[in-house]
Order: C-alpha cells, then sequence, then structure tokens
C-alpha cells in the first residue's frame, strides 16, 4: 500500500495524497456550493462507460456556465494520471468544476470567478454495501422535504445542494432505515443521495423521467432491461403506485443495481430481493467487464 492508494487527487496539474488536497474558503464552490461534478467508476482496472461520464460533465459544466481551460482529453488524462498513481484497480473518481474565488476586489460577480478543474479518487464506493445489497436494503421516503424543484436547481447538472438528501438522511436513520427518496411537491417519487429509482410492474420497469439525474447506471439499467425482454417506461412515477409495485430497486455507479425490500412499513417482493432485481443486479456486474464499455487504464 503506497500513501496514493488510500486516495489521490489532481490539483492543478499535480498528484498528492488526498489528505493533502482541499480548496480555498472564498472559493464559491465552498461558499456557495456552486460546483459541479461527476463520479465514473473504475472497475478491473478500467473506467465504465468513460464516454457517458465525459458526456454527462462536460454538459453539466456547460450548464453552469463554467470554464474550466481543459478539454475531454485532457480531463481523462487527468483521471487516468492520477488513477494510475494511486494503484487503485476498483475506484470512486470524482471530477469537478467549481466556480472559484472571485478574483476582483469587492465583486459579486459570477463572471468574475476563476473557475477550476480538479479530480480525486478513492477505493470502490457502494453505496449500500454489498451484503446488505444481496439482502434487499430499506428506503424512507423523507417527510420534512421534498426534492428542490428542477426549476430551481437542475437535477441534471450534477451537484453539491444536498440539503433536502441530508434531511431525510437524518430521518431515514433515525427510523432505522439505509437510505431515504425523495417526493417531488406533485407527489411523484424523485430519487435518493447517491441513486435513482427503478419499480417493477410485471415485465414494465418505471423510472422518473424528469425532476432526476441521468444516471449512468439508470441508462445501463434501461439497456439491459429493453434486452432482457422488459419494458420500460420513463415519466413521472406517483407515491401511491409506487407502493404497488412487485420489485423495486436503486441504481448508482456505486454498486450497480441494489434491491429494495422495505419502503417505510411497506415491504417489497415478500422481504427478498425479487427474481429481476437480482438478474439485473448480476448482468450489471457482467457488463462492468465488457471490452466494449471499458477504457483501461495505464498504469505505471
Ligand atoms: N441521482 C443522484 C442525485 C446522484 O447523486 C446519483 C449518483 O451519484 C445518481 C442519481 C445515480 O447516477 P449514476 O448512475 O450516474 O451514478
Amino acid at each position: 500500500m503506497t500513501e496514493l492508494s488510500h486516495g489521490a487527487a489532481w490539483m492543478g496539474g499535480r498528484i498528492i495524497p488526498i489528505s493533502e488536497a482541499s480548496i480555498g474558503v472564498t472559493d464559491w464552490g465552498l461558499t456557495h456550493s456552486d460546483i459541479t461534478y461527476d463520479v465514473v467508476p473504475v472497475w478491473g482496472g478500467a473506467f465504465f462507460r468513460l464516454p457517458d461520464y465525459l458526456d454527462r460533465f462536460f454538459a453539466s459544466v456547460a450548464a453552469v456556465r463554467m470554464n474550466i481551460l481543459m478539454d475531454r482529453q485532457e480531463v481523462h488524462a487527468a483521471l487516468e494520471e492520477m488513477v494510475a498513481a494511486s494503484g487503485l484497480q476498483a475506484a470512486y473518481v470524482a471530477m469537478v468544476a467549481a466556480r472559484g474565488p472571485n478574483t476582483v476586489p469587492g465583486s459579486r460577480d459570477p463572471r468574475d470567478c476563476s473557475n477550476h478543474f480538479y479530480a480525486w479518487c478513492v477505493p470502490y464506493v457502494h453505496i449500500v454495501k454489498p451484503e446488505q445489497a444481496e439482502k434487499g436494503t430499506s428506503v424512507w421516503i423523507a417527510k420534512s422535504v421534498r426534492r428542490i424543484p428542477k426549476d430551481s436547481v437542475d437535477p441534471r447538472a450534477k451537484n453539491y445542494h444536498w440539503g433536502d438528501f441530508t434531511s431525510g438522511l437524518f430521518e431515514a436513520k433515525q427510523e432505522g432505515f439505509e437510505t431515504t427518496a425523495l417526493l417531488d411537491h406533485q407527489g411523484n417519487v424523485t430519487e435518493g443521495p447517491g441513486f435513482n429509482i427503478f419499480a417493477l410492474f410485471g415485465d414494465r420497469l418505471v423510472t422518473a423521467d424528469q425532476g432526476v439525474l441521468q444516471g449512468i447506471t439508470r441508462k445501463t439499467v434501461i439497456e439491459i432491461a429493453r434486452s432482457k425482454g422488459l419494458t420500460v417506461e420513463e415519466r413521472p412515477l406517483p407515491f401511491d403506485e409506487f407502493l404497488q409495485a412487485d420489485e423495486v430497486f436503486l441504481s448508482s455507479s456505486g454498486g450497480g443495481v441494489i434491491p429494495v425490500v422495505r419502503v417505510d412499513a411497506h415491504s417489497f417482493s415478500n422481504g427478498a430481493p425479487g427474481p429481476v432485481a437480482r438478474s439485473l443486479r448480476s448482468t450489471y456486474f457482467e457488463w462492468l467487464e465488457e471490452p466494449r464499455f471499458r477504457s483501461p487504464i495505464q498504469y505505471g
């Protein structure tokens, strides 16, 4: 184990241990949560679906009107150099664009900020421990908060506005649940901290089309599901309908497909992961190893 194998960062062209990586106290990324970011998994020594994650990252950077002065190839090279230096074969790799400090004294104009890119990686993160995911996890629907409306903070640009999720997580932990999911102001199921949500009705899978991050795992699950002959509907999912589902599961770059067996007082698929969620979960892990999705890392 080297120091970098616990986590490494790329800051201004230098690779440093993650424990030494920091941003300034006047950075709008910190003072205004003015950051957009993305997280690509590394599995078996290769990035999974890197072009998709880079597309989403650069779309987010454009949506929040930042200029990081780096193109796709340069970001790819920075990520690869960092992961290679860490030696990590399975990693959680974050690429971040921050608004930066305002460089004009007294200015409150966002255009005067000096935007910057940095990246960091740590050993692969499972948002739900694999042992628990295998048994099926539990989700608490937050009661004190709703998901920030999409016309206030666009969830398609991955962001650090986690106040709603954090409140939901406090509720969930208090109630003895693993994680939380949020409804929108119309009462539809949206997403949770780090995942999209799917509900299965017969051979139809339903997942929210708006008010959520367009997850890359969500996209992968949709492709796998269609390849298995399931129908996929992307549309609003009212909470009352959701509770009638045969199976429920989460999708995340941090652990793939995660079966859910309990939502509030309701139990799903007789309290054990359903057959469709189990099958999608194992196919997701197979797809992680498929050459067509892999961008191998050259370790030094
Ligand atoms: N929704 C939110 C709010 C997220 O933060 C994430 C991932 O971190 C997801 C959904 C799932 O997206 P992906 O499958 O790209 O990891």
